[in-house]
């Protein structure tokens, strides 16, 4: 399908803005979420081969078949964009460098399978428009859409309708995962969503329109299902809060909590006094900028 190896950069999102407003009968959750990719990214490599699609990765919580998100990726922009008689023979190798915890928050395999879908299509020739590709992307997962044009965005409805949202403070964050993985579904099941009529008004967001405001907004819904089970995420908030951070919270279902930061240096410093707590051991650190804007394609 190619003829050079392609190497691509798939970046983490946080949620800064999390609130569940209803559950519909088919079971899927209703929510407003505001999602920002940061600059901690998985490299994936794509290599043509002979035939068949492989994946190469090596981390013991992601699936090397045809479980693995990147991997359908590949599959459904192949049988979408080439027509079985056009379709190509040959196969691909997808070697991911999985940077990005796993089941921690952070839409690592989502932002993968969207890396896959942009770089094969333009490879191709961009044989599909954006919205084509996103509707793909829906079809994988949730969050895969909000990956493909890149930059901040608003999600509403089951997190299938999304617009941009630039109006954020260029914070820098720190994000610590505490090394535990967090199934999204448990949290989804544990959620006890009984809410009055007035309860799910409040529940709208009321940034739209206003930039975005720490002490305000930085909400998720999901957080306390997740801390019931993992005490250490809320000792990572005050840690976090107690070294100068303006904010912090999850992200999405958890584990990793993120701190904001008004410059990368006072981020730098609270990694570093975080690194030296006995506490954080067993804890990942990363500082990262959020990537609020969309990028320019040249
Ligand atoms: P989500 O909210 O979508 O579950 P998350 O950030 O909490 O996102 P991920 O790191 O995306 O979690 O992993 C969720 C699950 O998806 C893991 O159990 C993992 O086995 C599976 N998975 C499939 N493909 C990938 C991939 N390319 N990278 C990471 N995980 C993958």
């Amino acid at each position: 399908m190619i003829t050079n190896p392609l190497c691509v950069k798939a970046p983490a999102k946080i949620n800064l803005f999390l609130r569940i407003t209803g559950r519909r009968p088919d079971g899927f959750h209703e929510l407003v979420t505001l999602m920002c990719p940061v600059a901690l990214y998985d490299t994936l490599t794509l290599t043509p081969e002979n035939e068949g699609l492989h994946v190469v990765c090596g981390h013991p919580d992601v699936p090397e078949d045809e479980f693995n998100l990147a991997a359908r990726a590949a599959r459904l922009f192949v049988e979408t964009a080439f027509p079985e008689a056009s379709r190509p023979v040959s196969g691909l190798t997808i070697h991911i460098d999985k940077t990005i915890p796993v089941g921690a928050g952070l839409g690592g395999g989502s932002s993968d399978a969207a890396a896959v879908l942009t770089a094969l299509n333009r490879h191709r020739g961009n044989p599909l428009s954006t919205p084509a590709l996103m509707e793909l992307a829906g079809r994988l997962g949730a969050d895969v859409p909000f990956f493909i044009p890149g930059g901040a965005a608003l999600a509403t409805g089951i997190g299938d309708r999304l617009e941009p949202f630039s109006r954020l403070p260029t914070w820098t964050v720190l994000l610590v995962y505490p090394n535990v993985a967090v199934s999204t579904a448990w949290v989804y099941k544990n959620l006890n969503l009984r809410l009055t009529k007035d309860e799910k008004k409040l529940r709208k967001f009321h940034f739209k329109d206003r930039f975005f405001n720490v002490a305000e907004h930085l909400v998720n819904d999901l957080e306390p299902v997740t801390i019931k089970a993992f005490p250490v995420i809320e000792e990572i908030k005050r840690l976090l809060l107690a070294h100068g951070a303006a904010g912090a919270m999850m992200s999405g279902s958890g584990s990793t909590v993120f701190g904001l930061f008004k410059t990368p240096g006072r981020a730098e410093s609270a990694y570093s006094a975080l690194r030296n707590n006995q506490r954080s051991q067993n804890w990942t650190l990363y500082v990262a900028d959020l990537l609020i804007h969309r990028p320019v394609i040249a």
